[in-house]
């Protein structure tokens, strides 16, 4: 029979496909975040304490902020030669392969196992295991550690915590649901080190880092009667304040925690391309208006890349979102 629209896999296909395969590709996104990486990182201790070969594959270095995750050391851009046939590929946190970069070789949907929790997950793998209500891919791998019967180790529990915390902006985001705290509660018992996440994450910041933020919040912008805020940084603000593109990451949120503002973008004009990090309190969908432009994302974070100026760039941004209710 041909599967034409393809469904989402239950915990025990996908359990029973981890266990057929000896070997596993856990693939994670371009721009790593912790989610993509600690939720690749927790699956691969596990299958390796099931005797199974795991590599990790990941296009861009590891940010500096993740490097403390257990195994962060084993990720690469470069996939050892001989890996057999039937190396199963596992795409952790990405609505499409595409995310993954064009370093990552052609791979049969065959060995494609897609784990995620973003809205729109476009179903690409041979099985899917999209859970749209967990707060973290890595909760999402949490059912499948539990099916698996593997022990959760420290270093495991580490990675998964460390997913939790960055998906919910360390318990502060909507999605900081009763289960997400429950799950953080159980993760920390079997010996998750919340110390370290939070500190390597959250706390600690590099003086470029802060220069940058100033440059940033100097250039902001207000639109729609201060209910959109928008800034840019570029090249020359990076070398002026000796940041790097890493140090724009969480720039955004400080756009939408600006009082009054719904919707907050921070377009990113670095080496030749502009990406644009949306945010939204809750009332705007930003993933259907980064959708439009060809990106994606959750309700209330998403991304995409724009052509053009950044005159160009910041006109189709406010008008996608204009679109969805700006
Ligand atoms: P960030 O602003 O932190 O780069 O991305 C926020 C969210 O949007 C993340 O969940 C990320 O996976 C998603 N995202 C960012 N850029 C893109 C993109 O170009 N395409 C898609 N599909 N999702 C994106
Ligand atoms: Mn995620």
């Amino acid at each position: 029979m041909i599967e034409s629209t393809p469904r989402l896999a239950s915990t025990e296909e996908v359990v029973e496909e981890l266990r057929r395969r000896s070997s596993f590709v856990m693939v994670s996104h371009v721009k790593p975040d912790g989610d993509t990486l600690g939720a690749g990182l927790a699956l691969g201790l596990a299958l390796k304490r099931l005797g199974k070969r795991v590599v990790y594959f990941q296009q861009d270095s590891v940010p500096r902020n993740l490097r403390f995750l257990p195994e962060a050391e084993m990720v690469s851009r470069d996939l050892p030669a001989d890996l057999p046939d039937d190396t199963l590929y596992v795409f952790c946190d990405m609505s499409d392969w595409r995310r993954a970069g064009e370093y990552l070789p052609p791979v049969d949907r065959e060995n494609m196992l897609d784990i995620d929790h973003h809205l729109g997950n476009s179903l690409f793998g041979k099985l899917n295991y999209v859970l749209e209500r967990e707060c973290s891919t890595g909760s999402a791998v949490m059912h499948l550690l539990r099916e698996l019967r593997v022990p959760i180790d420290p270093r495991i529990a580490t990675c998964i915590l460390a997913t939790i915390m960055t998906d919910t902006g360390a318990f502060m985001h909507s999605n900081t649901t009763p289960e997400a705290l429950d799950l953080a509660a159980e993760l920390m018992r079997l010996g998750a080190d919340k110390e370290l996440i939070t500190e390597q994450i959250f706390l600690r910041r590099r003086v470029a880092a802060t220069k940058l933020l100033g440059r940033i919040v100097d250039a902001m912008r207000f639109e729609h009667n201060g209910r959109y805020c928008y800034s840019y940084v570029d090249d020359a603000m990076l070398a002026q304040t000796e940041a790097d593109g890493e140090d724009t990451e969480d720039i955004v949120n400080t756009l939408l925690g600006q009082e009054g503002v719904e919707v907050a973008a921070l377009f990113k004009a670095i080496e030749g391309e502009i990406r644009v990090s949306l945010r939204s309190g809750g009332r705007v969908n930003v993933q259907a208006a980064a959708q439009r432009l060809g990106g994606g994302g959750h309700f209330r974070a998403s991304g995409l890349t724009c052509h053009g100026s950044l005159a160009e760039a910041f006109a189709a941004v406010e008008a996608a979102l204009v679109a969805e209710g700006l």
